[in-house]
């Protein structure tokens, strides 16, 4: 601990609940904040000398953490990774700059392509572990390559090596990169003012059927092969179902929301919940998008 902290903002037992969109979860043992590639590369190289594991966070808009919090590290991506700069179509960006950021700066730039990622509340690095899309758009569309840090060295690969598919792309597997930057590029000029009217549309779209007002981390559960995980959730009349402070949302059936109060426990307790009547009642055997921690 005493070593991280000597390399960037670092504290013990930190509470992971106001780190996350859910707003629940215990404490990390370690939670590091760096600001760069090189204060991030030595406090992996620190942890890993000591053997303790890490989890990298985003903006924490997909992540669930348990009640018990986590037994290691946490690296946040620090204020210092939300950079951008722009060169034509292309923008390259730090992993912790936001997709609203991401999206603005287009914007400023007549950069199209990144309005119906707006509204996605990730970060670059998030959204592109994730492959984050909305709208018919979704960040392999605009992903140009990736760099990450892994066993100590920074490492580039393009977006086809990077193997984004639905919800998922290469870094889902290794567990031990972290992307400190992505180059995107856009899909033609257009006017500003028509890019942001593009943007507030889609933002309008899911005020309207998002429930935005409550705590969430977007969609519980990956869309199946056929179909809609909301639409398989809704037609099985769990809507409002409830289990302590956790709610199958009423407005949109594909969130689970935290009502206020929730635990991790009542959240994995009603997402078993709706996984084993959809699997009764449908046949379908829902997996979580939220990467439970
Ligand atoms: C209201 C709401 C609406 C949402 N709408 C959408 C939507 O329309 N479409 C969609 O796809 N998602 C949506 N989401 C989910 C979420 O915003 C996306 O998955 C987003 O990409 C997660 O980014 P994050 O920075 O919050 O990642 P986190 O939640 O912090 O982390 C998610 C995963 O990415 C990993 N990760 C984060 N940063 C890095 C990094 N730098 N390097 C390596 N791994 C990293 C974490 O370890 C974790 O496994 C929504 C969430 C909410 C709360």
């Amino acid at each position: 601990m005493n070593e991280i902290a000597a390399v960037c903002s670092a504290r013990a037992d930190e509470p992971m609940a106001p780190h996350t969109s859910f707003r629940v979860g215990g404490p990390a043992d370690i939670f590091a904040e760096p600001e760069n590639a090189a204060q991030l590369a030595k406090v992996i190289e620190i942890l890993k000398a000591a053997g303790v594991p890490y989890f990298t966070l985003g903006n924490g808009t997909n992540v669930l953490v348990r009640d018990a919090g986590v037994r290691g590290a946490v690296i946040k991506i620090g204020k210092g990774f939300s950079y951008s700069s722009v060169d034509g179509l292309v923008i390259k960006a730090g992993a912790g700059l936001t997709l609203a950021a991401l999206a603005r700066r287009a914007a400023e730039e007549c950069i199209g392509g990144f309005e119906e990622l707006s509204g996605i509340p990730g970060t670059v690095g998030g959204a592109v572990r994730m492959n984050a899309g909305a709208y018919g758009v979704s960040v392999s569309d605009v992903l140009k390559s990736v760099t990450y840090v892994e066993n100590g060295s920074l490492k580039t690969v393009d977006a086809e090596a990077a193997k984004l598919s639905y919800r998922s792309s290469i870094f889902c597997g290794m567990k031990d990169a972290v992307i400190v930057e992505a180059v995107f590029e856009g899909k033609e000029f257009r006017k500003k003012e028509d890019i942001i009217a593009a943007c507030e549309g889609y933002n309008e779209r899911r005020r309207n059927s998002q429930p935005l007002e409550f705590f969430s981390a977007g969609s519980t559960f990956k869309r199946p092969k056929d179909g809609y995980a909301s639409r398989l959730i809704d037609e099985c009349g769990l809507k409002g179902t409830k289990v302590g402070g956790a709610e199958v949302s009423e407005k949109h059936a594909g969130f689970v929301i935290n009502r206020g109060g929730a635990t991790a426990a009542d959240i994995l307790a009603l997402m078993k919940i709706i996984q084993e009547t959809v699997l009764e009642k449908k046949g379908v055997l829902l997996e979580p998008e939220v990467v439970i921690l």
